[in-house]
């Protein structure tokens, strides 16, 4: 916390607004509005539930077809399968660790024609038009949503963009959240900026804000007594929490700062050593480096691995993991297909998220190098 939140927290006590609306609530939404230069926001409750709701007001529904980055957290697909529709997981890239452009199209034609096969269990699944592509920015690093997008209008599929890791990250100098029909972010406790639990939907489009916000509200309709047409959802976001998210987005600028030292500290100790490699960012574009990763090629490092890496650290009281277990290898996503050719695998096995909170000491991080370099013998 920046000591700014309790401010706004302490005026909807003193108003006794504790609801899931109210002024902290509005005035949340127009600040991230503000900063991201999205003309419409809500809030809710999670990151989780503003996936769940962009998804219907796409209308996805039983039985459709939702391509999703494999290289995540499990929360970009879940919703997809509380639907009652089945995601396609597509590969990263190795420029950003990413949906890859050129495996996306191709998903999307099988999608459309082939037969298509789960990957693990070997299930035939029924093609059809997919209804949503869900394109994520890992550890804060923006996707290459320029040639995304093009795919998005060149087959009518359009974007829910998982932004959750990438405020204040931006993509050819326009924000990450704002590029996709729809954008999403988290403030979950672990993320960037913080209510505890929350989250945003963004979109140009008023009406799917609307939308998102009756189906967050229990779908009660506008009558003096309770009155529901369709099934709702209990979402929104709290007003207490708001008020923190409100003190909170006015430090992400320094935030972004104090994660962005981290990797330049980070890189300026460690990129000179061999089979060392950081999270590569595509010039033009700036990510919030959420977290600092590294991919460990330990054909060069002499033997030594990221897993040896993390064992090492955490011997030493220091937390490092590593990256998102992709989603395409995932016990409970045996049924989903997969289209890729084992870029996001190879991340998975050779990376390594390491010590990334906003709240680290110059201290902290050579005590961390220190570490990796005597473990790597350099
Ligand atoms: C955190 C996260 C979410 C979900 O957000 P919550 O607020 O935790 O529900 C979704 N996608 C990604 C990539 C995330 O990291």
């Amino acid at each position: 916390m920046s000591g700014r939140e309790q401010g706004y927290i302490e005026r909807a006590f003193e108003s006794n607004w504790l609801a899931p609306l109210g002024p902290n609530v509005d005035l949340f939404e127009r600040k991230i509005a503000e900063r991201t230069g999205s003309k419409h926001v809500a809030v809710f409750n999670s990151g989780t539930s503003a996936i769940h709701l962009a998804l219907q007001v796409l209308g996805v529904g039983p039985g459709d077809l939702v391509l999703c980055q494999s290289l995540t957290f499990a929360a970009s697909a879940n919703p997809v399968v509380y639907l009652g529709a089945t995601p396609v997981f597509v590969d990263s890239e190795s420029d950003s660790w990413n949906m890859d452009p050129e495996m996306l199209e191709q998903a999307i034609l099988s999608c459309m024609d082939d037969r298509m096969v789960a990957s693990q269990s070997g299930e035939v699944i029924p093609t059809r038009k997919p209804k949503a592509i869900i394109p994520v920015h890992i550890y804060g690093m923006p996707a290459k949503m320029d040639q995304i997008m093009a795919i998005s209008k060149k087959y009518g599929i359009p974007v829910i963009e998982d932004a959750a890791e990438a405020l204040g990250s931006s993509y050819n100098g326009k924000q990450c959240g704002t590029w996709g029909d729809i954008g999403i972010v988290s403030f979950n406790g672990n993320k960037i900026i913080t209510t505890t639990a929350g989250g945003a939907m963004l979109s140009n489009n008023s009406a799917w804000i609307e939308k998102a916000k009756h189906l967050g509200t229990q779908a009660r309709e506008d009558y003096p007594y309770y009155q529901h047409s369709e099934i709702g959802y209990n979402y929104r976001m709290s007003n207490v929490l708001a008020g923190m998210g409100c003190g909170q987005i006015e430090v992400l600028g320094d935030r972004i700062v104090a994660r962005r030292n981290n990797y330049e500290f980070y890189a300026s100790q460690l990129s000179d050593i061999p089979g060392i490699r950081f999270q590569p960012e595509i010039a033009g574009n700036i990510s919030n480096r959420w977290l600092t990763c590294i991919l460990v090629d330990s054909e060069r490092t002499g033997g030594v691995s990221a897993e040896d890496l993390r064992a090492a650290l955490a011997k030493e009281n220091i937390e490092s993991r590593p990256l998102w277990k992709p989603m395409h290898l995932q016990p409970v996503y045996s049924f989903a297909p997969y289209f890729g050719s084992g870029v996001s695998d190879d991340l998975f096995a050779r990376g390594l998220c390491l010590p990334s909170g906003s709240d680290l000491t110059e201290a902290d991080l050579i005590r961390i190098v220190q570490v990796i370099r005597r473990v790597l013998g350099v």
